[in-house]
């Protein structure tokens, strides 16, 4: 058998196929980490290294004779292993002395198994060259047999250096040691970053890959987003403006810091600030978007400059206020003092001295309205205000309202209707009687302010779950654009003209904050020189019932209808308000006994057990009303008390009824109000 020749092609295929295999072998790394440039980048220099060095391989062919144990060689063999082997005498005893001697059983082993087998075997081994230097050398042996006989004779093969591509393997198995750390240094950055990290194709803007915070972010998971449009987080109005400032920012390569607001799954808007770079992976341009979620930031921001908003507003409305005030006090100051100066004159006529009298009332009450209003919005402020919430039947208190305002109506020339809709019986709803008497009054009372000529309607309409009220007039109605503002405190429609009509600004404040405790809304429908409505809302919550009906009857009194035979005790202090009281009780008290302290009240009543009546002052020297009442009713549960208050704060009437009292009247005192109380109780 030739084997000569066949060896020389065998050498030939079997250095190509380990050519194969190592190119395969950094196919292999290349597929695994691809997506790390650098470590590509480095592959292909240990490829080109890897490649050359297989190609500059020095390869040696030899023979072993087995029955001789002789090996001949070829020239290349002595290049191979750096030693002249004419010196020797080549028996595989004396090669083996130039094999690393950890490795001779490698060796022994595999060319025992190719005789046994009878199979090619390769296998690799080192050796220490005589200078003292170690080379990896790879081995392919064959086994040849005895024609006749079938036995192994020979072993033929090929010895190769693969020092140099040992040497790049494994600064190639350093660069994927690498490659993957790096590679795991990133996932964990990108697995567990607090920023949302959004990969986009830079020419297409298509999200191809995304972060678990981004979820967080813009509640898509990621499989939602991956291969949407950027703009999927984008609201509407802002993609031309975030796509422009985007593509500006390619152009640069990257993105500093971009503020801007997302739309999240659910539809709720967030800030983010975004920040990022361009990147080549594997030819293609990729943004990577780190998204930092700033809305709590921003809120912080937009509450501050609100607050500060607010505080530069109040302060503006304090400057207001006491502009305001100052007018709305001293106009009416002026009318009482002015006029009581010149009720001292000698001479008057008695029209003048009652017309005078009647400009001190006037004044009197409209000072009174605005101490009122004052109190009512401090309290609204400080949440004092409380809600007294009871069954009260709605087409009273209109008819209250009406019968009270229409005297003045007439006065003025306007004609004045109203309109109930609802049957008695289902016009009863739960509310606090007394805000709902306060808003229809202030609407009222604006209108008629407000009008000099034509009518004012009022009332109301039951919608679906709740009733529509409303007060219309054909007034001077409101500029458009004041319309907001008149719901706010001091503010008045008309600024230049304000004087003409007078008033704090207070009183669709008040209205609105009432409305607002009772659940309702309010709102106006106003055209200049056409007139005005005011409309607000109440919740109709009550199953009507026919037996809670308020009463709230105009009780009309006069003092003739009231016998001259009470003995009245009078508690009080301040001796202008005595004398105010003594001179309204006078006309049916047979006996009006007065003292100024509590504790003077308490004895007072001891000493006369037949005192019929007490009006007993709150705030009083040594002992105040409360506790003389008390007091009082440890012996006398029967004389009738009646607490009178300067205070006028919510839970004042629970305070007296709760001291004993049997009930409870506001300062300034109204003779008719006092009257009307006095006979309730007396004619029990
Ligand atoms: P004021 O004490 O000034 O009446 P309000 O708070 O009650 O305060 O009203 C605020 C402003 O709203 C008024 O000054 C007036 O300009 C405007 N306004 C209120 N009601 C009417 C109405 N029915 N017609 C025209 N303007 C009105």
């Amino acid at each position: 058998m030739n084997y000569q020749s066949k060896t020389q092609e065998e050498l030939i295929n079997e250095l190509r196929e380990l050519q194969l295999e190592h190119n395969s072998l950094i196919g292999f790394y290349e597929k695994e980490i691809i997506d790390r440039k650098e470590a590509i980048e480095k592959l292909k220099n240990i490829n080109e290294r890897f490649e050359l060095a297989t190609k500059a391989a020095v390869f040696s062919v030899w023979e072993h004779d087995l029955i001789t144990d002789i090996i001949n060689i070829d020239d290349n063999f002595n290049m191979l292993y750096g030693i002249n082997w004419a010196n020797y005498q080549i028996r595989f005893s004396e090669f083996i002395k130039f094999v690393n001697p950890d490795d001779v059983d490698i060796i022994t082993i595999n060319i025992e198994k190719a005789i046994v087998t009878d199979l090619n075997t390769d296998f690799e081994f080192k050796i220490v060259r005589p200078d003292g230097e170690m080379r990896y050398i790879k081995a392919y042996c064959k086994i040849v047999k005895d024609c006749e006989t079938n036995k192994p004779i020979r072993l033929i093969g090929v010895n190769i250096d693969i020092s140099d591509s040992k040497k790049a393997e494994k600064e190639l198995l350093v660069a994927k040691k690498h490659a993957e750390e790096s590679e795991a240094q990133f996932r964990l950055i990108f697995e567990n970053s607090m920023d949302s990290i959004i990969w986009t194709e830079a020419k297409t803007g298509i999200i191809i890959s995304s972060n678990p915070s981004s979820e967080i972010l813009t509640e898509y998971t990621c499989q939602e987003i991956i291969g949407q449009s950027f703009t999927i987080i984008i609201p509407p109005e802002n993609i031309k403006y975030i796509v422009s400032e985007y593509q500006k920012h390619q152009q640069n390569k990257g993105i500093k810091s971009l503020e801007f607001q997302i739309i999240t799954k659910s539809g709720k808007i967030k800030y983010v600030e975004l920040s990022g770079t361009n990147i080549e992976v594997n030819g293609k341009e990729i943004s990577q978007g780190f998204f930092k979620d700033i809305t709590t930031r921003k809120q912080k921001d937009h509450d501050l400059i609100l607050a500060k908003e607010r505080a530069e507003e109040s302060d503006r409305l304090k400057s207001a206020f006491l502009a305001n005030m100052s007018h709305e006090i001293r106009t009416p100051m002026n009318g009482i003092l002015g006029f009581a100066d010149l009720l001292k004159e000698p001479g008057l006529t008695g029209d003048e001295q009652q017309e005078y009298i009647s400009i001190i009332q006037k004044s009197g009450v409209r000072m009174l309205n605005i101490i009122n209003d004052i109190v009512d919005i401090s309290k609204i402020e400080a949440g004092l205000m409380k809600l007294e919430m009871k069954e009260s039947n709605i087409n009273e208190q209109i008819e209250y309202i009406y019968t009270f305002f229409k005297p003045e109506m007439e006065a003025k020339g306007i004609k004045f209707s109203l309109k109930n809709t609802l049957p008695a019986k289902e016009a009863i709803i739960k509310t606090d009687r007394e805000k709902l008497y306060a808003i229809l009054t202030n609407l009222v009372k604006n209108a008629i302010k407000y009008t000099n000529e034509g009518s004012i309607e009022f009332g109301y309409f039951k919608k679906r779950d709740h009733l529509e009220f409303y007060v219309k007039d054909t007034g001077i109605g409101i500029p458009h654009d004041r319309k907001k503002a008149i719901f706010e405190r001091f503010i008045q429609a008309d600024i230049e003209n304000k004087m003409a009509h007078q008033g704090a600004g207070l009183g669709l404040a008040i209205t609105k904050s009432y409305v607002e405790m009772l659940g309702g809304t309010i709102w106006e429908e106003s055209e200049e020189g056409i007139g005005s409505t005011f409309y607000f809302t109440l919740p109709y919550n009550t199953e009507p019932t026919e037996k809670s009906v308020v009463q709230n009857a105009v009780v009309s009194v006069t003092s003739g209808n009231m016998v001259k035979s009470l003995k009245i005790l009078i508690a009080e202090d301040d001796k202008v308000s005595e004398m105010l009281i003594d001179i309204t009780v006078k006309t049916f008290g047979k006996e009006i006994l007065k003292v100024r302290t509590g504790v003077e009240a308490v004895e007072a009543c001891r000493d006369n057990p037949d005192i019929d009546l007490i009006l007993m002052d709150i705030q009083m020297p040594e002992m105040g009303g409360y506790e003389a009442t008390r007091q009082i009713r440890q012996f006398n549960k029967d004389i009738v008390i009646i607490a009178q208050t300067a205070f006028g704060l919510s839970g004042d009437r629970e305070k007296a009824l709760d001291a004993g009292c049997n009930d409870y009247i506001s300062k300034p005192i109204k003779k008719d109000e006092l009257l009307s109380l006095i006979q309730k109780y007396m004619n029990n």
